[in-house]
């Protein structure tokens, strides 16, 4: 498979290419085409393998149509700690380049009101910790209704930090129609329960 196979936007191609990457790994060759076609995806692969982008290229894609609504994010991408929902922050920053699609980062240790003002804005994409997320939710400065594409990343350190029930309150607070892509190193059968709970007749891919 070559990117330009994949049926992603023109410009997402382009930021690939100004990234120099050649060939999709395995886990990107496997996820993305079912995610485009807006099927839920289970992903099991560890870091290192290119699963960020596996999620990131299709939500563009799907992303690259409509615009934000003040307080209620159109994507969701959430990752058990600061450093790795910034790392995702920091990968959609390479992928937009040539995009105008707007992002808030929600984690501790961040001035609430900065995040606000971000939210107030609309933001196509909303990156989080759960608890974070949970914090602003219950203040009610954001709303999750309008959340089109739904990320968990590393759902097995989620669950080893003791996230699954933020996760699963998360889940019921978006809508029943969103896309999800659910990704883990590992399948514990907390892991299997939520997923088979959550998400709809998913594309499995394990590398
Ligand atoms: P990840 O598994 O998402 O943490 O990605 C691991 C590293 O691989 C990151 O530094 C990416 O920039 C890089 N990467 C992701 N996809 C590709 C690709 N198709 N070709 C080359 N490098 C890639």
């Amino acid at each position: 498979t070559k990117f330009t196979d994949l049926k992603l936007d023109a410009r997402v191609l382009k930021a690939i290419s100004d990234a120099g990457y050649e060939v999709p790994t395995p886990i990107q060759a496997g996820a993305i085409p079912p995610a485009l076609e807006g099927r839920d995806v289970l992903g099991i692969a560890q870091t290192g393998t290119g699963k960020t982008a596996s999620f990131v290229l299709p939500m563009l894609t799907l992303l690259a149509k409509g615009r934000a609504r003040a307080r209620m994010p159109r994507s969701l991408v959430l990752a058990p700690t600061r450093e790795l929902a910034a790392q995702v922050a920091e990968n959609f920053d390479t992928y937009t380049k040539h995009m105008k699609l707007t992002k808030a980062l929600l984690i501790g240790g961040v001035s609430f009101k900065e995040q606000d003002a971000l939210i107030d804005k609309g933001v196509d994409v909303l990156i989080a910790t759960p608890g974070r997320l949970l914090d602003h939710f219950e203040r009610g400065k954001l709303l999750l209704t309008g959340v089109q594409v739904m990320v968990v990343d590393e759902a097995d350190r989620m669950l080893d930090m003791g996230f699954i029930p933020d996760i699963e309150r998360i889940f019921s607070l978006t809508p029943f129609t969103r896309q999800t892509l659910f990704f883990s190193a590992t399948m514990a059968p907390e892991i299997e329960r939520i997923t088979n709970t959550f998400l709809s007749n998913p594309e499995r891919i394990e590398v």
